[in-house]
C-alpha cells in the first residue's frame, strides 16, 4: 500500500539543479517520480535532517541526494502521518513553550514526589529495615540521649518492675484487640528514667518505651492513663514512625542501604536524628487513635486522657515551661485542645463502664 503524496525539491547531489518530485512511500521505500525521473531510496539511506525551529525540511540520501520541503506545514504533516522525522524530544526542545511545560512538569513530580511519595516509599521501605539494625539504633539512640539529657531512675528496680507487671497486660490485651494494625507492636520493654524533660514519654524503633520518673509521679494515681500513653507509644512503633520519619528524613542512605545490606550510615545518622525528630500531625493522630484503641480493648474511657493533658498543663505552669518538642508530651502539634477533643469523642463509641474517678477538663 503505498502513502499520501508529497511535492517536495529533489537535488541529485551532483548539479545544483532542482526537480520538483512527488515523493511517497511504498513498501519501506521512498519513492519519487517526476516526468524527467523516477528514484527509489531504502528508508535507511535518508536521514531525516534535524532542523531549528525555522530551519528548512530537507533529508538527506546516502548516495548526496537531497530533497526539500516545498511546503513547511504538508511537509511536518506528511513527516507526522508516515510516523518519521525527528523524535519528541528534538522537536520538543525546539520549542519554549514546551520547555516551559517539561520544567512544570518536573517541578510538580518533585514537589509530588516530596509531600507524597517520600512518605510513600518510606512506609513501603521502613518494614525493610531488618529488626537487628533497629534495635541497634534504638540503643545508640538512647545511649546518646542518656549522655546528653536523661539520667538513671530514681524509681528502685522493685518499683520498676511493678510498674512493668502492672502496665504490660494492657498492652498484652491491645494486641489481641479489634485494631491490629496500629497494636500489634512486635515487643515493647518499658524503660524508665529520670529527665529534664519532665513528664513525658517516647517510643525507640525496636519497641522500647522510656517513661519519665515524672510522668510516673504525675499519674501514678491514673494507671488508666499511662495505659493510654503507652497505647500512644506503641502506636508510633507498630506504625514505624520513628523508621519512616528517619527514611524521610534522608531516603536515599537509607534506600541504598536497604539496597546494599550496609546499614553503617544510617546506624551513624540515627541517634542524632532520631533524638530531634518531631512527628508529623498524622504520626500523632495515628498514634493518639492507637492509644484510644488500647484504652478501649482494656475497657478504660480514652477520655481519661484529657487528665494527662490538664496535669501537664499545671506541671509546666507550675515549674515553668519545658517544651521539648519530643514524645508524648510536646503541646506544639497537634494542639492539646484537638488532641483532647479526639479523646473525648472517642468515648461516644466506647462500651466502657462508667469510671469511679470523673475526669476534670
Ligand atoms: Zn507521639
Amino acid at each position: 500500500m503505498s502513502s499520501t503524496r508529497l511535492m517536495v525539491s529533489y537535488f541529485d547531489g551532483k548539479t545544483s539543479r532542482a526537480h520538483e518530485v512527488v515523493m511517497w512511500l511504498d513498501q519501506g521505500m521512498l519513492q519519487l517520480s517526476s516526468a524527467q525521473l523516477i528514484r527509489q531510496v531504502a528508508l535507511s539511506q535518508v536521514d531525516w535532517a534535524e532542523r531549528t525551529r525555522h530551519g528548512a525540511r530537507l533529508a538527506h540520501f546516502a548516495d548526496g541526494g537531497t530533497v526539500q520541503a516545498l511546503d513547511d506545514k504538508a511537509w511536518d504533516s506528511w513527516m507526522h502521518e508516515q510516523g518519521l522525522g525527528t523524535p519528541l524530544a528534538v522537536r520538543a526542545h525546539q520549542s519554549w513553550r514546551w520547555s516551559m511545560l517539561a520544567t512544570t512538569v518536573l517541578l510538580m513530580v518533585a514537589a509530588l514526589g516530596y509531600w507524597w511519595g517520600l512518605p510513600m516509599a518510606a512506609r513501603a521501605i521502613a518494614p525493610m529495615i531488618p529488626s537487628a539494625v533497629s534495635h541497634e539504633m534504638s540503643t545508640a539512640t538512647l545511649r546518646a540521649m542518656d549522655d546528653q539529657w536523661l539520667h538513671p531512675s530514681q524509681l528502685a528496680p522493685d518499683e520498676q518492675n511493678r510498674w512493668r507487671a502492672r502496665l504490660m497486660p494492657a498492652l498484652e490485651v491491645g494486641r489481641a484487640g479489634h485494631r491490629p494494625a496500629a497494636l500489634a507492636t512486635p515487643r515493647i520493654t518499658l524503660e524508665f528514667r529520670q529527665a529534664r524533660i519532665g513528664p513525658n514519654a517516647f517510643a525507640l524503633p525496636d519497641g522500647s518505651i522510656v517513661i519519665t520518673d515524672e510522668l510516673i509521679e504525675l499519674l501514678k494515681d491514673r494507671e488508666d492513663v499511662l495505659i493510654g500513653v503507652l497505647g500512644h507509644e506503641a502506636g508510633h512503633v507498630a506504625l514505624r514512625h520513628g523508621l519512616r520519619g528517619l527514611i524521610q528524613a534522608g531516603l536515599l542512605s537509607v534506600a541504598g542501604s536497604v539496597a546494599f545490606g550496609d546499614f553503617s550510615g544510617v546506624l551513624a545518622g540515627a541517634p542524632a536524628l532520631l533524638g530531634h525528630l518531631a512527628y508529623s500531625r498524622d504520626f500523632e493522630r495515628e498514634a493518639d487513635e492507637a492509644a484510644i484503641a488500647l484504652m478501649r480493648a482494656n475497657h478504660l474511657r480514652p477520655s481519661a486522657m484529657a487528665v494527662f493533658f490538664q496535669r501537664l498543663r499545671e506541671y509546666r505552669s507550675k515549674r515553668g515551661e519545658f517544651d521539648s518538642g519530643l514524645g508524648i508530651a510536646f503541646s506544639s502539634h497537634p494542639a492539646d485542645a484537638e488532641r483532647i477533643a479526639r479523646f473525648q469523642a472517642a468515648d461516644l463509641g466506647t462500651d466502657a463502664p462508667q469510671s469511679s474517678s470523673t475526669t476534670s477538663l
